[in-house]
């Protein structure tokens, strides 16, 4: 069987190895030159689109942003996986809104701006404490304005009069006073099953993920069901099959959705070792309609990403039950150059392998990873 993946980064790399030991061959369409790849030496195929489409038994993506006209060539042959209209959803604020809406799910207090004018309604709307998201393109941090007091919109007003708000308006949102951030991955079969992972408590820095726990601590039972219903009502509505992640800010005991990824997720990387079935072989068995594997916690895992530096030392991986996974990229400021699973029997122990892995990295790079390991071995 084959799966065709649009994107050829990490994300299809990862769905590469694990659809290998079921003797799936997955390919990569590189979305910039529109040519087939090896997702793991991204070396051309020589096998043309039209042929990869032609060949494919399933088509999905790696990620959202994907040209809209490749998707709908995609569409065309009746094999992709998730849906256009959720890939859509995820690529496009206002959507994501208006599906978050129709749905009667929780979410943050927004306004779409489409004019700078708008802008005047936002403080009283909203209050002071405001961040502003490109609705679309924006990935990581990137294309997202925040304010702290009024005082601060009009030199926003001048950046936003300069950006064509028409066409890819802004979303402003309520800045929460969450908790915590967590996420739910998940999978949805084109049969209607639905088998989600265990919730993910996510560290960010600078607006980009840094460090995933699974499970996240003091984990209730009534938490976990809330948000798989979440998972629920918004994959069935989508009609969604595949992989779905969805951001989430936990509030006491309410949760609101951020966010959602239609794909694989980095804050589901922690399954490769965590789980009996990965994120990535959930993603290719859902979108080949092969039945969905079993989402049982092998122990408690953490996710470190690797940001904007390759000088790791790899005896790390002499840590037990310590996995490093690199993506083979270039370093360059703020990019994911790979990721470290580590899997213990307690949320302490976990907390003592963490300070153990500091010794192993340049912890400039790693401004979460320090404080993580003592909070988890302290709970
Ligand atoms: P991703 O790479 O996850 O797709 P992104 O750049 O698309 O990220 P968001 O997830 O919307 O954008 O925002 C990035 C981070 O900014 C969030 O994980 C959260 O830490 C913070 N953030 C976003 N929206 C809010 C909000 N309304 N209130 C408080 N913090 C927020
Ligand atoms: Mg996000």
């Amino acid at each position: 069987m084959r799966v065709l993946v649009y994107g050829s980064g990490q994300l299809a790399q990862m769905m590469y190895l694990a659809a290998a030991p079921l003797g799936i061959i997955v390919s990569a369409v590189d979305v910039v030159t529109e040519t087939v790849v090896n997702p793991l030496s991204k070396k051309a195929t020589g096998v043309s689109l039209r042929d990869a489409i032609q060949e494919a038994n399933a088509i999905t993506v790696e990620f959202e942003h994907v040209p809209e006209h490749l998707l709908l060539d995609a569409q065309k042959s009746d094999k992709l996986y998730p849906n256009i209209a959720s890939i859509l959803a995820g690529a496009d604020r206002v959507r994501e809104k208006a599906l978050l809406s129709k749905n009667n799910i929780p979410n943050c207090d927004y306004l779409i701006i489409s004019h700078v004018d708008q802008l005047n309604d936002v403080v009283a709307r909203l209050g002071e404490k405001v961040i502003f998201k490109a609705s679309r393109d924006g990935y990581d941090g990137y294309g997202q304005w925040r304010i702290g007091s009024a005082s601060e919109l009009s030199a926003l007003r001048e950046e936003f009069s300069l950006l064509d708000l028409e066409k890819v308006p802004l979303i402003a949102e309520r800045m929460m006073q969450f908790d915590r951030e967590i996420s739910l991955v998940g999978a949805r079969s084109k049969d209607g099953q639905v088998a989600c992972f265990s919730l993910a408590e996510n560290l960010h820095h600078e607006g980009q993920l840094h460090v995933s726990v699974a499970p996240i601590t003091n984990l209730t039972d009534a938490l976990q069901q809330k948000a798989n219903d979440i998972f629920e009502t918004l994959a069935t509505s989508m009609d969604y099959v595949g992989v779905l992640a969805v951001e989430l800010f936990q509030c006491g005991d309410e949760l609101y959705v951020n966010e959602i990824a239609p794909r694989v997720h980095n804050s589901g990387h922690w399954t490769q070792q965590g789980c009996a079935t990965s994120q990535f072989e959930q993603h290719i068995r859902a979108v080949l309609g092969l039945p969905l594997g079993s989402t049982e916690l092998i122990g408690v895992s953490a996710m470190v990403n690797v940001i904007g530096c390759s000088t790791i030392n790899r005896d790390l991986i002499g840590i037990p039950n310590t996995h490093l996974h690199w993506y083979g990229k270039e370093v360059r400021i703020k990019r994911k150059m790979g990721h470290i699973n580590v899997i213990a029997s307690s949320h302490a122990k976990l907390g003592a392998k963490l300070k153990q892995l500091i010794e192993f990295v340049p912890v400039e790079h790693f401004p979460k990873l320090e404080g993580e390991a003592i909070r988890l071995e302290k709970s």
